[in-house]
């Protein structure tokens, strides 16, 4: 019972503050990215409870304009009241401009964030992915794991931003190049986990890579009977257990909902939602043909 109340996601909501910072310092961090660290009074109660938080930064962009983004705080002291930012310096933006020429001194305003919602470090697998703007949640989720738990990370990421990560938990991690590659990689790591695990049984279709070997699906009694008419009633055959299966895999962020910009987290379903659950054949001769059809014996 506690095990369950421990893996359910949390939401928590937070006073919406705006807070004057000023930049402490400024520190590279691959080739695409300024980690910057802000510095202020008014950080004394920023509370910051989970890597997919995302406060708004404020700025002005030098002809009187506040410009706003979203940010992930990556890493926060309370005691130094330090709050620090990675910035990916892509393209021609105002927010990666300002990140660009930002020297210490410069001031910002950081407001929020309004609420989090904290994800149990401790569900058995995680799959992360997104592009590199997603790199700072991921890299502080992955901190922020336990070592029993496994974790798969996929980022469309240039090379010079392919650092690598740090996490006592078991991390397998793929650097893409397109977002085809990305969705790819997502799919293939859900089925690596369902092979993997027993009584896990992916929902939705096996990707390319693993379609040819992919075990035949056991026909489910309730589709293979769907025309059955209702009543009828014979010997019990069983499903699958899948007391471990993720209840919402077809869905990228289940079951926790939205996780870090473009990143995804995989929780399974609560031990005893899942049990054994007996379906009830019709008898012969009340069954169409189609439901003749034995399932396949377990592979
Ligand atoms: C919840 C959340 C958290 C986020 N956390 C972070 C974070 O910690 N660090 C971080 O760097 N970003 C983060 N982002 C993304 C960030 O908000 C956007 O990248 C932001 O739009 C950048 O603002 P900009 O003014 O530089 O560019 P914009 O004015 O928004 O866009 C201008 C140009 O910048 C380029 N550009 C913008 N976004 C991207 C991109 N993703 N990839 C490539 N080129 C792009 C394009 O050339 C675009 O035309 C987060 C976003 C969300 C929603």
């Amino acid at each position: 019972m506690e095990q369950q109340s421990r893996k359910t996601v949390q939401r928590v909501r937070h006073e919406l503050r705006m807070r004057e910072v000023s930049v402490a310092s400024i520190a590279p961090v691959g080739e695409h990215f300024a980690s910057i660290t802000f510095q202020g009074e008014a950080l004394a109660d920023f509370v910051s409870l989970s890597f997919d938080d995302h406060v708004k930064f404020m700025f002005d962009d030098g002809a009187g304009n506040q410009v706003r983004r979203d940010y992930t705080p990556r890493r926060f002291n309370a005691q130094s009241r330090e709050l620090t930012i990675e910035f990916a310096l892509h393209g021609d933006g105002a927010a990666s401009d300002w990140a660009r020429h930002a020297q210490p001194g410069d001031r910002a305003i950081i407001g929020g964030p309004r609420g989090s919602m904290i994800i149990p470090p401790d569900v058995d697998w995680h799959l992360l992915a997104g592009d590199s703007t997603a790199l700072p949640a991921m890299r502080r989720r992955l901190e922020e794991l336990p070592a029993q738990v496994r974790a798969t990370v996929v980022v469309l990421a240039g090379e010079g931003d392919r650092l690598p990560f740090t996490s006592a938990a078991q991390v397998d991690v793929h650097w893409v190049d397109s977002e085809d590659a990305c969705s790819n990689a997502c799919a293939h790591a859900r089925c690596q986990r369902a092979k993997a695990s027993p009584g896990v049984q992916a929902k939705r279709p096996p990707c390319a890579a693993c379609a040819p070997c992919w075990p035949k699906k056991r026909a489910s009694p309730r589709k293979r009977c769907a025309s059955r008419p209702t009543g009828s009633r014979a010997s019990p055959i069983t499903t699958r257990t899948s007391s471990k299966r993720c209840s919402r895999r077809s869905a990228p962020l289940s079951p926790c909902g939205r996780a870090a910009p473009g990143a995804s987290a995989c929780a399974p379903r609560p031990s005893g939602s899942g049990a054994r659950r007996l379906r009830l054949p019709a008898p012969a001769s009340a069954r169409p043909a189609a439901c003749d059809a034995r399932p396949p014996p377990p592979s």
